[in-house]
């Protein structure tokens, strides 16, 4: 990947928002308002319907643009970034980027002024390095947005939403739950998201469970416990995300238990759900590596909503571009 300039960033949580209080761009959760947080959940929750009936879908973002700028793998994000710009009627570009000229040495702001001259308006960006969505929001024209799609092993704003949406809608509120995230909470920009808007939502307990060499840094989610065995972490908890092994993000896999052993020790099963509450439900972000972090009756079983957070995926991202729209649309 090309080296991007580092330069001392501006405090990200307040760039995100315009002059007049609106989301303008998606960078983080951390410092985002509780009533926005929870506006921009009950949105989404009216694009919802039922199963097999037509999706949502309005002419908000008619003659608009989405451009998607995925420097890292993605499956679920970009394609519910995709159909939910398609959906809210936007022009969506997928730029491929394995042909792209970032390729060839342009640098990721020659690619957004690019894209910046044809009239792109909002623009959703995942990648590799730490900074890079604020770091663009910064340079970027009045008239555009930026939406953070996976940003190193630091955020992933849209998915902590969508599994906060998806815990209300089983459990209602936040105050009283236990919610227990096991797996590579280390290298998890999941895990950051989904735990600064829980700690905004005022959750009851939060347990962060993986074996030591995948713990957080001490203080880095605050207020989290942080423990490393599952009959600790599980113990009557009311949610249970597990998260994959981050290989791509760690440079040295030494230290790193065995499949058996990881499953045997951290592997949400038929075995170590009964630790938790008898109606827990159980959460993956995907992409899923059954038999490691997750057994696979498990993924499938009575418990998991991990397809409901896929469907949530596209309503929150609905949520999200109509918002930053509408904060375009006030200003211009
Ligand atoms: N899809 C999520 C992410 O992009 C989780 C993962 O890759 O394990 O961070």
């Amino acid at each position: 990947m090309i080296a991007e300039p580092t330069e001392v960033l501006q405090d990200e949580a307040s760039l995100q928002i315009d002059e007049n209080g609106n989301l303008r761009h998606l960078l983080t959760l951390k410092g985002l308002d509780k009533t926005l947080l929870i506006d921009i959940l009950d949105d989404a929750e009216r694009y919802l319907t039922e199963p097999g009936r037509v999706p949502a879908s309005s002419r908000a973002l008619a003659g608009r643009s989405v451009g998607n700028l995925f420097f890292e793998p993605s499956t679920r994000t970009r394609a519910s970034f995709d159909l939910a710009g398609k959906r809210l009627g936007a022009d969506v570009l997928n730029l491929d980027v394995n042909t792209s000229s970032r390729k060839k040495g342009e640098s990721i702001l020659d690619t957004i002024y690019t894209l910046e001259a044809m009239q792109v308006d909002i623009m959703v960006v995942r990648d590799a390095s730490a900074g890079v969505p604020a770091y663009i929001a910064r340079h970027v024209q009045p008239h555009v947005s930026i939406l953070n799609a996976g940003e190193s092993d630091v955020s992933h704003p849209t998915q902590g939403l969508l599994d906060v949406l998806t815990i209300r809608q089983h459990k209602g509120s936040f105050g009283n739950l236990a919610v227990a995230i096991v797996g590579d909470i280390r290298h998890s920009r999941v895990a950051m998201s989904v735990s600064q808007a829980l700690t905004t939502l005022g959750v009851g307990e939060l347990r962060l469970i993986s074996p030591p060499v995948l713990a957080p840094d001490p203080g880095s989610v605050p207020g989290a416990k942080i423990v490393d065995t599952l009959e600790e972490g599980l113990a009557d908890a009311d949610v249970v995300m597990a998260l994959r092994i981050q290989r791509e993000r760690i440079g040295n896999l030494d230290g790193i238990p065995g499949i058996d052993e990881y499953f045997a020790n951290y592997g949400v099963s038929q075995e170590s759900l009964k630790l938790a509450k008898r109606d827990s439900i159980v959460m993956h972000p995907g992409p899923m590596n059954r038999g490691i972090e997750i057994e696979g009756v498990v993924a499938d079983g009575p418990q998991s909503v991990i397809t409901q957070q896929v469907t949530n995926g596209v309503a929150v991202r609905m949520a999200v571009l109509d918002r930053v729209t509408k904060s375009l649309a006030a200003r211009h």
